[in-house]
């Protein structure tokens, strides 16, 4: 038989909204879970640098997540990492998550499950996955010591990455399919005086080759169709993210590509529950917005929770 643990709210995922969520629940006397399918800090513990978070002018992506989980840590705030989820269920007063040995139960649910890296859905990308294509450069960068890689896109992640990765690779394609990037100026100028960089503008990946390991990468220009090859070590695609929504299949109002859609509370289309950070739709995706999202989210659940105690209390 599964256990059963009750808590006021359960925040889903432990990213900047999460913990901030968590943080803002537990001080605000919620009897509060946190749960996440992977190790905790999610999507920036793996930005190298981030230098736009106030109060820090730089700071690491995995040192600044440390800090808010000893913040969390500090309002006892309960924390299941690496928790495997079988089942939820988001409707009616009592929200239930299934794992395989225990039931959560909450009236209130805070989805913080953030986004994952968006697949080229290329050929060649699922089979070299591991073998010469990496979705984290900081994770994968050192294997590539004086070898050439590519990146692909051109927004933040995208030049970050590349720049980082010439601390290893002799040599940096940055292959972008418009000749105009979605990248802060700040960065793009960053880039472009980085000598180990080359660009590739107008271009689009089409496949991936190699034996053992990546070798090739076939290119096609967009604007002549015309196809080249370029030999590569490595490829980083880094073409945006993709809201992590599966387990809530169904169940919530979501926009045309899958993000969840709130009100101004973070309130979904569900009573009780709530959704933050790169997860919902939202116009911008950082570190700070999400940590505002989770503040905002965390105080409408503590609402809703203190409005059905009332409820309960004026029917005994
Ligand atoms: P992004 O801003 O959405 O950029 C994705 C890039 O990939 C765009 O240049 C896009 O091209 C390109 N792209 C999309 N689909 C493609 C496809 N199928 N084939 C080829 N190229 C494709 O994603 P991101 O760079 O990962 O950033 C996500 C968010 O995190 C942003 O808000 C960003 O500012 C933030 N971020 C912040 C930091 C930081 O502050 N340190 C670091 C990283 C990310 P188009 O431009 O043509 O659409």
């Amino acid at each position: 038989m599964k256990k059963e643990l009750i808590f006021d709210t359960i925040i889903l995922g432990s990213g900047p909204a999460g913990f901030s969520a968590a943080i803002y629940a537990a001080r605000g006397n919620l009897k509060t879970a946190i749960i996440d399918i992977n190790m905790f800090g999610g999507q920036p513990s793996n930005y190298l640098e981030i230098e736009n978070y106030p109060g820090f002018s730089l700071i690491g992506g995995f040192e600044l997540m440390e800090k808010f989980e000893e913040h969390a840590d500090r309002f006892g705030v309960e924390k299941f990492p690496m928790t495997e989820i079988e089942k939820v269920n988001l409707n009616g007063e009592i929200k239930t998550i299934e794992t395989n040995d225990t039931i959560f139960k909450a009236n209130s649910v805070i989805i913080a499950t953030g986004a994952s890296a968006q697949k080229l859905n290329i050929k060649g990308e699922d089979e070299f996955k591991g073998r010469g294509v990496s979705y984290c450069a900081i994770c994968d960068g050192a294997f590539y010591k004086d070898k050439t890689v590519a990146v692909i896109g051109g927004g933040n992640s995208a030049l970050e990455e590349a720049a980082y990765l010439t601390k290893f690779a002799k040599k940096v394609y940055v292959i972008h399919r418009r000749d105009e990037f979605r990248a802060d100026k700040i960065v793009q100028e960053r880039t472009r005086n980085n000598e180990k960089i080359e660009f590739i503008l107008n271009t689009v990946p089409v496949e991936i080759q190699g034996n053992n390991s990546v070798e090739n990468i076939i290119l096609e220009n967009t604007q002549n169709n015309e196809q080249s090859v370029l030999k590569v070590d490595g490829v980083f695609p880094y073409i945006g993210f993709k809201p992590n929504t599966d387990m809530f299949a169904g169940q919530l109002q979501q926009n045309t590509q899958g993000f969840i859609e709130t009100d101004s509370n973070m309130q979904t289309s569900l009573e009780g529950v709530y959704a933050a950070g790169d997860v919902r739709n939202t116009p911008l995706r950082q570190v700070i917005t999400a940590a505002a999202d989770g503040a905002v989210a965390a105080c409408s659940a503590a609402k809703y929770i203190e409005r059905i105690k009332e409820q309960e209390k004026v029917q005994v």
